[in-house]
């Protein structure tokens, strides 16, 4: 059964009646751009065929009730007295999101429904922002205030670094907001301006997930943070993202070498995500491949964020004929990696690459050959999308 029957049914069974409203958001995965956008620099993420889905109705009162199908839960809160988050709970995603709308100044009304999602969670594919934009969504469907995709993902990021704590960019609530069938999505993280990119129609994206978790991610994603700022203080910029590619070159020096990998990381990065718009113009695969290949590269030996499961998982990617180009994906120390494969042969990539990396580590992987899907939706009724 569809997520779509599965959250309607079920609310059917909890209210006797059909939702007023379906909603959706999806996850996501990075094509490029990696460790770019606190650096106000260039990502290139599309939004997948894997959503947070709610059927709702509106309430009389100003009080929200959910309904978790995943974890099997029932909450409920009140619009006037939100409750702080004490240890963080799936709940507190939906209260996150009503405080920054409220303090956008928007009216919220109350409603109740069922949630259902199949972005895993903690993989890296983004079920947070997922949760956070159908949230979004749904106070949109009931109180009528405007949608406009960059302001409803300022403010669910808002969410989740105020409310929840959670250090993110701007990315994954941008791409889950504003995801374009079969196309991903630029976007300067400076500017949030997007242009979207058709995907080459002979590749297939595949996301490889190492099944592996690393602890350290939060405090060695800070430490790259600081980094990275410390280089564009040294030279004397916003952000690395001002640096040219020939000035660093040339001053490159100056730095010692630890910042100076860090820093051309992120220069070499931002060059290649632009280029990789390009090629993606250009409905050329084999180019765009390369360009993601470069990019692990780049991760794993300038950056130091990737890790023994996922070099080993892109290097048995790459080792297919069918893959144009594989990458990690995401913060890095683990988690999930993302290939270009052509079309046709997917299926089969997908079996010898699971071999492979069992081969290689002893683990499983679990892979998902996935599609470039809209953005955050009201499914039903659609005429008030
Ligand atoms: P991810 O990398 O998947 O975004 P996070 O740790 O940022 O991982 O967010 C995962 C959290 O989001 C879960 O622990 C849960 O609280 C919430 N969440 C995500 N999807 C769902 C869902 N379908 N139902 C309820 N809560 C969810
Ligand atoms: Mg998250």
């Amino acid at each position: 059964m569809s997520l779509a029957s599965a959250v309607k049914a079920r609310f059917h069974t909890e209210f006797g009646e059909l939702p007023a409203f379906i909603v959706r958001a999806p996850g996501r995965v990075n094509l490029i751009g990696e460790h770019t956008d606190y650096n106000d620099g260039f990502v290139f993420p599309m939004a997948i065929d894997r959503a947070a889905w709610i059927a709702l109705r509106p309430r009389a009162d100003n009080r929200v009730l959910a309904i978790s199908i995943d974890m099997g839960d029932r909450r409920e809160f009140a619009l006037d007295d939100l409750p702080r988050p004490s240890t963080v709970d799936w709940i507190d995603y939906l209260i996150g999101v009503a405080w920054a709308l409220q303090g956008r100044g928007h009216a919220l009304r109350g409603w109740e429904g069922v949630l259902s999602g199949d972005v895993p969670i903690g993989s890296g594919l983004s079920s947070s922002a997922s949760l956070e934009l159908a949230t979004a969504r749904a106070f949109h469907a009931v109180s009528g205030f405007t949608w406009d995709a960059a302001a409803m993902a300022l403010a669910c990021q808002s969410a989740e670094n105020q409310w929840l704590g959670v250090n993110c960019g701007i990315m994954d609530q941008m791409i889950s907001a504003a995801g374009v069938q079969d196309r991903a999505l630029l976007i300067d993280c400076r500017s949030l301006e997007t242009y979207s990119a058709p995907l080459p129609p002979s590749a297939a994206v595949v996301i490889l997930d190492t099944n592996t978790r690393r602890g350290l991610v939060d405090s060695a994603y800070n430490q790259r943070r600081a980094q990275c700022e410390a280089a564009s203080r040294h030279f004397g910029v916003a952000a690395l993202r001002d640096v040219e590619r020939k000035t660093f070159e040339r001053r490159a020096d100056e730095l010692e070498p630890l910042m100076r990998r860090r820093a051309r990381h992120v220069i070499s990065e931002n060059k290649r995500t632009l280029r990789a718009r390009a090629a993606m113009d250009a409905g050329d695969a084999a180019a765009l491949g390369q360009l993601m290949v470069e990019s692990h590269i780049s991760l794993r030996d300038d950056f130091e964020v990737s890790s023994p499961a996922l070099d080993a998982i892109v290097d048995c990617a790459n080792a297919e004929a069918s893959c144009y180009g594989a990458r990690m994906t995401g913060a890095g120390f683990g988690g999930c990696a993302v290939a270009l494969v052509r079309a046709q042969s997917a299926g089969d990539f997908v079996e010898r690459v699971q071999a492979c990396y069992r081969a290689a580590t002893g683990n499983e992987a679990i892979l998902y050959i996935t599609a470039a899907s809209r953005g955050t939706e009201t499914v039903y009724p659609q005429a008030s999308n």
